[in-house]
């Protein structure tokens, strides 16, 4: 990067925001997501004009640059080369108002999940999207990955609850896009270009999410059964039982389950290990008396058809949340391993695993595949952990799972987004007229080809 290049950069953000050589190593990846930060330099502004200015010096550069968030995604989204620029949104960081009549909120990108969250709730409202890494992920990084997270079946993904938001585009330019309705078609939806696409077509640095009523039921179960299918029968009966207020339908392994619950001092196992699958169900509505009857005359009658072999009905707060951890906190029960994130028909989301199980069986006899997700959502998390891992290894498990999927036409990402590390087997999912149409999107857009280069697709 020449000198001319960090002295204009400087000038937009100041001294202290940009940083070089060894301070850069010291930035720390959340959760351990990538594996370390490599940039010529990394620069931090602080509103959507310095955004644009520092992205016309770097495109009259051809300056490549990397947008970092809260950099907590799975798919080496945020990984850099020692040529690039990192882009970090953190300060950005400023809830800029929160609108009760209107439910709804609006902030600049670099905010957390978890303070969006507490500002609604602070409200007296809800902010509808959840996911683990709330405390660090921030609400620019959920939109550029259309997270999906806990709640979906209910609230739907990161696209469903942003109205509005403002992304500046590869050469500068500032696309103000804050629409605050829920009704809009007036010409295209331009935002759609943004969520999802994982910074590759342009930088948000604004959005507008629509906040919901906050839940004032809220009914949660555990329950354990003998066979896959009766998983999915158990889905189709909530479903039907439970309309408007189900809000999560997660499903565990027993391996998962095992290693959750094992003794760690923390974890108590609320029912005995063993089965096959472990279920989370739970509603959110607003009734709490007629809820929980609904609630409870499910329970009972999945037991009345066999489909349930053991149960347990949280009755209080500490054992609502005891359910969720067993759930919610993966990296510390599966620790090292390759995670993988599919979607398909949630039917054939049993056969799947069991195949994906028998291909690595048949070339890693030591492996541990354990699975466990949103099958409410069709989204099933699949990891595989005790191999001696190389890159040769790494491959052979990624063809076993994404192979096992050809047949079901599943998707290789349910929630996670393709950064680089899903990039050769979007193929699999999505036409070669959808990839060049995609390609076509990002090359009139960043025509130099400076922004996140080589995410999701290779447009060079
Ligand atoms: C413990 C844990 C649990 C998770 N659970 C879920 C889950 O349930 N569901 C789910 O969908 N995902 C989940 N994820 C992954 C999820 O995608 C991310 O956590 C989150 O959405 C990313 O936000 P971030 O701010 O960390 O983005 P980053 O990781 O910083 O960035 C994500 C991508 O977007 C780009 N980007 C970042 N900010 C911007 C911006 N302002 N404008 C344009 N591009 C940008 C980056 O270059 C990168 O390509 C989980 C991750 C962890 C670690």
């Amino acid at each position: 990067m020449s000198g001319d290049l960090v002295t204009q950069l400087v000038n937009i953000v100041g001294e202290r925001h940009v940083l070089c050589g060894a301070a850069i190593g010291d930035i720390e990846f959340p959760w351990e997501t990538h594996s370390g930060c490599n940039a010529k330099a990394v620069v931090r502004p602080a509103s959507t004009e310095e955004v644009a200015a520092v992205m016309r010096c770097c495109n009259a550069a051809r300056q490549t640059v990397v947008p970092f968030g809260g950099m907590t995604n799975l798919v080496q989204g945020c990984a850099t080369s020692p040529d690039d620029v990192v882009l970090s949104l953190e300060r950005l960081n400023a809830i800029e108002g929160l609108d009760r009549l209107a439910g709804t909120l609006t902030a600049q990108s670099g905010v957390t999940l978890q303070a969006a969250q507490e500002a609604a709730a602070d409200a007296g409202l809800f902010f509808p999207v959840d996911i683990g890494a709330r405390a660090n992920c921030q609400l620019g990084g959920l939109a550029a990955s259309n997270a999906g997270g806990n709640k979906v079946i209910r609230y739907g993904m990161t696209r469903d609850t942003v109205l509005g938001l403002e992304a500046v585009l590869p050469d500068g330019t500032v696309i103000s896009s804050m629409n605050r309705y829920i009704k809009n078609n007036s010409g295209f939806d331009l935002k759609h270009l943004f969520i999802g696409s994982e910074g590759v077509l342009g930088i948000i640095t604004r959005i507008i999410f629509r906040l919901r009523t906050t839940p004032r039921s809220h009914n949660v179960a555990l329950l354990a059964c003998d066979k896959f299918d009766d998983v999915v029968a158990m889905l189709a009966i909530a479903n039907r039982a439970l309309p408007n207020i189900l809000s999560a339908f997660e499903v565990m392994w027993n391996n998962f389950y095992e290693l959750a619950v094992q003794p760690r001092g923390r974890l108590a196992a609320p029912l005995a290990p063993g089965a096959a699958q472990y279920v989370l169900i739970e509603t959110m509505g607003v009734d709490q008396a007629q809820d929980e009857a609904a609630f409870e005359a499910l329970l009972e009658d999945l037991m009345a058809q066999d489909l349930v072999v053991d149960g347990m009905l949280a009755k209080s707060d500490r054992e609502r949340e005891l359910i969720w951890e067993i759930r919610d906190e993966v990296e510390p029960v599966i620790g090292a391993a390759h995670n993988f994130d599919v979607s398909l028909r949630s039917a054939d989301i049993g056969r799947y695993v069991e195949s994906v199980d028998a291909a690595i069986h048949a070339q890693f006899p030591e492996a541990n595949v354990i699975g466990f997700g949103h099958l409410g959502d069709n989204n099933v998390h699949v990891s595989v952990k005790d191999i001696a891992w190389d890159e040769a290894a790494i491959r052979a498990v990624e063809h076993a799972v994404y192979g096992c999927l050809e047949p079901y036409s599943g998707a290789v990402s349910a929630e996670h987004g393709i950064g680089l590390e899903k990039r050769d087997y979007l193929p699999i999912t999505r036409s070669s007229a959808e990839i060049e149409l995609m390609k076509s999107l990002k090359r009139m857009l960043d025509p130099n080809n400076i922004l996140n280069p080589g995410k999701v697709i290779d447009a060079a």
